[in-house]
């Protein structure tokens, strides 16, 4: 997870402040040392370290401490306030037009970047706010990328406009800009060709696309995990064929979170999304105050519940609900709250957001089973629908034909359906909880 590193040492400056009464200018100052140091060790460019710094040292030593906050605490504060502000302070949203006007979206970036594939992410964001997008397949370079597009266009459910590897960038373009008009389609979203490294060439075909269509948006897609590269391609794009704003894909790996704290500041263009994964729901909105009490380790809560409002299936959970009083859940029911849960990102995704845990991530991770999960999810898929909801029913034939369909061995077929009725035995003695549930019902 990004920031692990940075996290940490700044948890322990703040730790030292914290444990001091009063600070004195020359407190401060050392603080501030360490907290330079360990923005330079997560790659955070060298120029915005130095203002970043002073910013907090003027703020910190000029201001009145305040009510109920002691001394340190008000540094974590100015801190926390300063990160925000590196990070561009609002969420920016792309531009797109209401109706059914058409928004044209450019992606550009380098090869292996993550485009195609946060193309796609983006076309099914899009997808789900009610638009109708167009994916095109400008990168006439690569074949390959043409075929990613479709089949990552195909799980989305959204149309690829492709004319092969022969026709010019722009040609295609234009074509894809008369299909979308022509079917409705009011978003269309332009994957370009990378390359290894900046060059002129690329440049060039980006402009001209640029002066052929009209482009809404230019979106740039980099690499978080190549840190300072990752600034200085966005520095360069932005100069010689100008964007709107920055993707930032591969947050999940263990980049040292340099890039997301320093693009916004070196180029000027803020950070729409952020990559968190491979799979195509792995795209977040970059929200800066929640990155920097990520950063700080204070957790993502908001985030936290964001996902979940929009991966629980409310009218799901009501049923749910309604079923735990009647005690009268069934393994379809086990089997909802496992995809609900998978939604979300899995287990290990939501402890990470969670507060304090960001840090320990290691040692929860190795506690949790999450190839367990997936087998207790395939021992449900293996039993027929009666059994599902009749699990009386599961004697020793059965049980051998579920564990021989979900490849696992029969005691696991047994453990599972033990467990089972030991927590349905373990709810009706507790009658109290379930009668006052609130569960399922609309959060605040
Ligand atoms: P392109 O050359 O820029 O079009 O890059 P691709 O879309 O082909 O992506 C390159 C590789 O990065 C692929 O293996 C993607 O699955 C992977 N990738 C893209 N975005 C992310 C991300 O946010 N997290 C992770 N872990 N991998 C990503």
């Amino acid at each position: 997870m990004a920031f692990e590193s940075l996290t940490d040492k700044l948890q322990n400056v703040f730790k030292k402040l914290r444990s001091k009464g009063r600070l004195t200018e020359e407190d401060v100052k050392i603080a501030l040392k360490e907290v330079k140091m360990a923005l330079l060790e997560a790659d955070v460019n060298f120029r915005v370290v130095k203002q970043f710094t002073k910013s907090v040292q003027e703020r910190a030593v000029g201001q009145d401490v305040m009510n109920g906050l002691n001394p340190g605490q008000m540094v974590i504060k100015i801190v926390n306030e300063e990160l925000v502000n590196l990070m561009g302070s609002e969420t920016t949203e792309l531009p797109i037009k209401p109706g059914n006007d058409l928004t044209v979206i450019m992606m550009a970036g380098l090869q292996g970047a993550g485009k195609t594939t946060t193309a796609a992410k983006l076309a099914g964001k899009i997808k789900s706010k009610g638009k109708r997008p167009l994916l095109v397949a400008c990168d006439v370079y690569r074949p390959a990328a043409i075929t990613q597009l479709q089949v990552n266009g195909e799980k989305q459910g959204v149309e690829v406009f492709t004319m092969g590897d022969k026709q010019s960038p722009v040609d295609i373009a234009k074509a894809a800009v008369a299909h979308a008009k022509a079917n409705q389609q009011n978003v269309v979203i332009i994957d370009t060709a990378g390359r290894l490294h900046v060059d002129e060439d690329m440049m060039q075909e980006l402009a001209d696309i640029k002066s052929n269509i009209e482009v809404d948006a230019t979106v740039l897609v980099v690499d978080a995990m190549t840190g300072q590269d990752a600034v200085n391609v966005a520095q360069t794009f932005a100069e010689k064929v100008g964007i709107d704003g920055v993707i930032l894909t591969k947050m999940d790996g263990d980049t040292r979170g340099g890039a997301a704290l320093s693009i916004k500041s070196v180029t000027g263009k803020p950070i729409l999304y952020v990559g968190m994964g491979e799979k195509l729901s792995d795209l977040e909105q970059f929200y800066p105050e929640r990155m920097a009490s990520r950063i700080l380790g204070m957790g993502d809560v908001m985030s936290l519940i964001e996902k979940a409002e929009a991966a629980v299936d409310q009218e799901a959970a009501q049923e749910m609900s309604k079923k735990l009083k009647k005690m009268d859940f069934d393994f379809n029911d086990y089997l909802t709250s496992l995809e609900q849960m998978n939604k979300m990102g899995g287990i290990s995704s939501i402890l990470n957001m969670l507060p304090g845990v960001g840090s320990k991530m290691k040692d929860v991770e190795s506690m949790i089973d999450e190839k367990a999960m997936d087998r207790t999810k395939s021992i449900i898929l293996s039993m027929t629908p009666q059994e599902r909801s009749n699990p009386g029913i599961l004697n020793l034939s059965r049980k051998n034909r579920i564990a021989r369909g979900a490849g696992v061995d029969v005691a696991e077929v047994n453990r599972l359906v033990k467990q089972f009725e030991q927590s349905k035995k373990m709810m009706k003695q507790m009658p109290g909880l379930m009668g006052g549930g609130k569960m399922g019902g609309k959060r605040g």
